[in-house]
């Protein structure tokens, strides 16, 4: 586009802008393009349309934006207007400067992205976000283990209409505070808790289940503090979860799939793994739990909008499996694969469990011609 990325990191110079506006007004044609909006001719860069500005924002990355942002008047209103989405994970180690200097002026942000190798964030930062982007739907705040419960309390009273957080790898925050965000924002779908050991507790999942009712997605990957107590509260409070992982849950028992299978009809995709205490009784659960959703069937294609059934579920590392309730869930669930390629019943590790296959396997091994495997 027109602002290319050679300019980025040495700041847009007079002379860039120049050019650019030279260009455009060329790829213009002189027609309506290169005409103001009262009629006049354009006759320097800054006298571009806000609609052109808009789109031009819509179109460079994200560097170019901030740098453009500072360009001169017109050109931060277009960008303080038009931008929605911005990831500053590039920065390597001023990202918590930069996001107190853009923050207040991008006040239009729906999409931020922080996510860091090193930790910079500070609370400061957050605060800053908190503050001024009010419309903010979806933050990652991935591996950012300098900021402690503040910015949690911040984002709670600044951004109440997220949808989507993802604090993976937060090991600074409690559960109190992860609590308290639930209480403020009650819209959240999807919600990235993986390796939050002191934050996801079974009273946060608690919190998370009286306030978030539309949870669809939720990550809990080697929260090891989380229970069947802190599960079943999910399972009965979030009746819409569609994906949850428990992989590394080492706590939770078959008590916590039982709930999930019978309250949870969405559910799609189930990580347990590494969950050592899990028995057959949670697979039989899970294969009958088929047989009540289709009964409810005519109220799902009434709704149309969820497909059934298990398409994903991770058990490898769980030893006390037998391969016959296995293979109960997997005839249970079509869209459950052992088969090179789709591999969606994951149960890598389970050297006891390699007799278990999926219907895909058996219809090869009917079919005439030898070559009907081949579709996998
Ligand atoms: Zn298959």
């Amino acid at each position: 586009m027109v602002l290319g990325a050679g300019m980025v990191g040495e700041g847009l110079r007079s002379e860039d802008l120049e050019f650019c506006f030279q260009q455009l007004v060329v790829f213009g044609g002189g027609g309506e393009r290169g005409k103001m909006g009262a009629g006049g001719v354009m006759t320097d860069w800054k006298d571009l349309p806000m609609e052109l500005l808009l789109r031009i924002v819509s179109l460079v990355d994200d560097r170019t934006v901030i740098t453009a942002s500072g360009v001169c008047t017109g050109w931060r209103d277009a960008v303080c207007l038009g931008l929605t989405h911005l990831c500053l994970s590039w920065s390597k180690n001023s990202m918590n400067n930069l996001l107190l200097s853009l923050a207040p002026k991008f006040t239009k942000l729906q999409v931020l992205s922080l996510r860091q190798v090193k930790a910079q964030l500070q609370d400061d930062a957050i605060e800053a976000v908190a503050n001024f982007c009010h419309d903010l739907q979806d933050l990652d705040l991935s591996l950012s283990n300098k900021l402690t419960d503040q910015s949690l309390y911040s984002l709670a009273h600044g951004c109440p209409h997220l949808t989507k957080l993802n604090i993976s790898g937060c090991t600074a925050f409690g559960d109190a505070a992860l609590a308290y965000l639930t209480s403020f924002c009650r819209k959240l779908k999807i919600l990235n808790l993986c390796g939050c050991v002191p934050a996801a507790t079974d009273r946060a999942l608690k919190a998370i289940a009286y306030n978030c009712s539309l949870l669809e997605t939720l990550n809990l990957g080697w929260c090891e503090a989380v229970s069947d107590v802190g599960v079943t509260s999910l399972a009965f409070g979030c009746p819409n979860l569609e994906a949850l992982d428990l992989c590394g849950c080492v706590l939770i028992t078959d008590d916590s799939v039982v709930a999930l299978a019978t309250r949870c009809m969405h559910l799609r995709s189930l990580g347990l793994y590494y969950c050592k205490n899990i028995t057959d009784k949670a697979m039989y659960s899970l294969a009958n739990s088929r047989v009540k959703s289709k009964r409810d069937l005519w109220e799902s294609v009434k709704k149309s909008r969820y497909e059934e059934g298990l398409v994903k579920l991770n058990i490898s590392q769980c030893t006390s499996l037998t391969p016959s309730a296995v293979q109960a869930v997997c005839d249970s669930f079509p869209d459950l694969h052992t088969c090179p390629g789709r591999h969606s019943l994951i149960i890598s590790g389970c050297l006891h469990l390699t007799s278990v296959h999926c219907a895909c396997t058996f219809q090869a091994h009917r079919a005439i011609n030898p070559l009907a495997h081949s579709a996998h």
